[in-house]
C-alpha cells in the first residue's frame, strides 16, 4: 500500500495535485492573507501549483479570492511571484 499522499486543488488550473507539490496561502484567524512558507500556519489554506502558467491563471481569475470567498489585496499575488522565483532558485 502506498501511504496517502494527500490531494488539493490548485486555483489557478483548478486540478488535483499532492498536497506536497504545492504552494500554500493561508488566511490567518486574524484575516490576514499570505504565503505559507512552512505549510503549517493555522488558518483556511488555498494552493497553488509552483508553475508561472497557475500563478497567472489565477491573477485572471482572482482564484485566491473565489477559495477565499473575499478580497484578495494584489500583493499576494505579488508575493507568489516571489515564492516562484525562490523555488525556481532551489
Ligand atoms: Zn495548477
Amino acid at each position: 500500500m502506498p501511504a496517502e499522499r494527500p490531494e488539493r486543488l490548485c486555483v489557478g488550473c483548478r486540478e488535483k495535485h499532492p498536497k506536497a507539490e504545492l504552494l500554500r496561502i493561508v488566511r490567518s484567524p486574524a484575516g490576514e492573507i499570505s504565503v505559507d512558507a512552512t505549510g503549517k500556519s493555522p488558518g483556511r489554506g488555498a494552493y497553488l501549483c509552483p508553475r508561472a502558467e497557475c500563478l497567472r491563471a489565477a491573477r485572471r481569475h482572482n482564484g485566491l479570492a473565489w477559495s477565499f470567498k473575499g478580497r484578495v489585496a494584489p500583493a499576494v499575488y505579488d508575493a507568489l511571484a516571489e515564492a516562484l522565483r525562490a523555488r525556481a532558485e532551489d
